[in-house]
């Protein structure tokens, strides 16, 4: 009996004890602050932090005495930034075919070592300042949504996962080139939809397996396959009805504007978007991700795939195409949003790898802050994640990164020199000098 009751007196002092220590505030001092909704840049500000949460945003003189502070006056400081198109489970060589790797990775590698991989590559982003990623198919079976529970219950380190399970999408998937006889290999991968109601399904499995959103496949090039304007209706209706969004992979002009007409809220890479197509979207408020890689990476890539390294230009024409094309959507007033889709080995973490979006787009003379509100708050917002994650304001969780350096006058240098990285109110990275 005296046992028992010691028994709860000490369990109620360390209950009493970690609730104290939950509730101490950290004051972090930036000498610059990203307010991401205005998309500015505003000096001497201080952001209150307890427990995982923002409490609040004030001066340097509403910190209390003797509070507990972390002196970032030297840096600028923004929310934790988000990688809107990522594969973590995906990794090939430059030289390896899209294919047959993806069958070969799916015949012979098994899902705990996929896993396993995968979870190095998603720690990679925590270090480089990415502290959410949208994570958009070639998982497997779900194994993105297994990650992500993972980081969040603390097993493994990473950064917040939001994950689509397996890409939706007609016949044959991505995956090209495979017999009739091996098809249902494809289902490893991709969920294959044969009708309105079978797409239904297959979002109320996704649904089921607690995915945060949906990826289609709305054409499958260089597959010749693509999904109907009624079958993506289906999935539509039925993720906005469970609270998904909806983002579709698109290459053609004709598949990206059935995407749209179906009721889509993003499209991703629309390497051969229309003026007309643009302006659809911005009135429908349907995003645009550039997955587009910059010049230093393209050589890169060019180099490590063996082919031949004096012939560049059909890099320098796609790429100015690809300035093109967001320059056009840009003017037509389209959402823009971050995401890198690099799942390439070029021989650096993918982290490091999923940020040379930025420079891609800084190359096509996007402006330094407007890239940082597409990696931030506008892809929070098409996501209805706005007062969680890409901003610094009260309630959002704290994920909060500093680098060092000037934004507005030396952007990629100093984009690249990250010196603070919390997520969730807890430090992962802190490398001042
Ligand atoms: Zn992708």
């Amino acid at each position: 009996m005296q046992k028992a009751i010691l028994l709860i007196i000490s369990l109620i002092f360390c209950t009493a004890q970690q609730a104290f220590a939950q509730q101490e505030t950290t004051y972090i001092k930036a000498g610059f602050l990203y307010n991401s909704e205005q998309n500015t840049l505003q000096k001497n500000k201080v952001i209150a932090v307890k427990g995982n949460k923002i409490v609040s945003i004030g001066d340097y003189s509403t910190i209390p005495q003797n509070s507990k502070t972390i002196d970032l006056t030297a840096y600028t400081v923004l929310p934790g930034l988000i990688d809107a198109h990522t594969h973590v489970l995906f990794s090939q060589d430059a030289n390896q075919d899209f294919a047959e790797h993806s069958m070969q990775m799916l015949t012979m590698e098994s899902e705990a070592l996929r896993t396993l991989r995968g979870s190095k590559r998603a720690k990679s982003y925590l270090d480089v300042g990415i502290t959410s990623i949208k994570d958009l198919g070639n998982s497997g079976l779900f194994l993105d949504v297994a990650l992500r529970d993972a980081i969040n219950e603390g097993t493994i380190v990473g950064p917040r996962i939001f994950a689509s399970g397996p890409i939706i999408s007609a016949t044959g998937g991505q995956i090209y080139g495979v017999n009739p006889a091996h098809q249902h290999l494809i289902d490893l991968e991709y969920r294959i939809i044969k009708s309105e109601a079978d797409a239904r399904n297959a979002v109320r499995e996704h649904v089921n397996q607690k995915v945060d959103l949906i990826k289609i496949a709305t054409d499958n090039i260089p597959n010749n396959s693509a999904l109907s304007v009624a079958e993506m209706k289906s999935i539509v209706k039925t993720a906005h009805a469970s609270g998904l969004t909806v983002t579709a992979h698109s290459i053609t002009n004709q598949s990206a504007y059935n995407a749209i007409q179906a009721g889509v809220d993003g499209i991703e890479h629309g390497f051969n978007l229309a003026d007309s197509t643009l302006t659809l979207m911005a009135k429908k408020n349907v995003f645009l991700v550039p997955t587009e890689n910059s010049r230093a990476y393209s050589l890169i890539y060019n180099k490590l795939a063996g082919f031949d390294e004096t012939d560049v230009e059909w890099i320098d024409n796609y790429l100015q195409r690809m300035k093109d094309r967001l320059k056009r959507a840009i003017a037509k007033g389209v959402t823009i949003i971050a995401g890198s889709d690099n799942y390439t080995d070029i021989e650096v973490t993918r982290g490091n790898s999923s940020k040379d979006m930025f420079r891609a787009y800084f190359e096509m003379r996007m402006k330094p802050l407007d890239i940082l509100q597409s990696a931030t708050y506008l892809s929070a917002l098409h996501f209805n994640k706005e007062n969680e994650i890409g901003v610094l304001k009260p309630n959002a969780y704290a994920d909060i990164i500093a680098v060092k350096g000037s934004l507005t006058n030396d952007f990629l240098e100093t984009l690249s020199n990250v010196v603070f990285v919390m997520k969730d109110g807890e430090v992962y990275v802190e490398k001042f000098n």
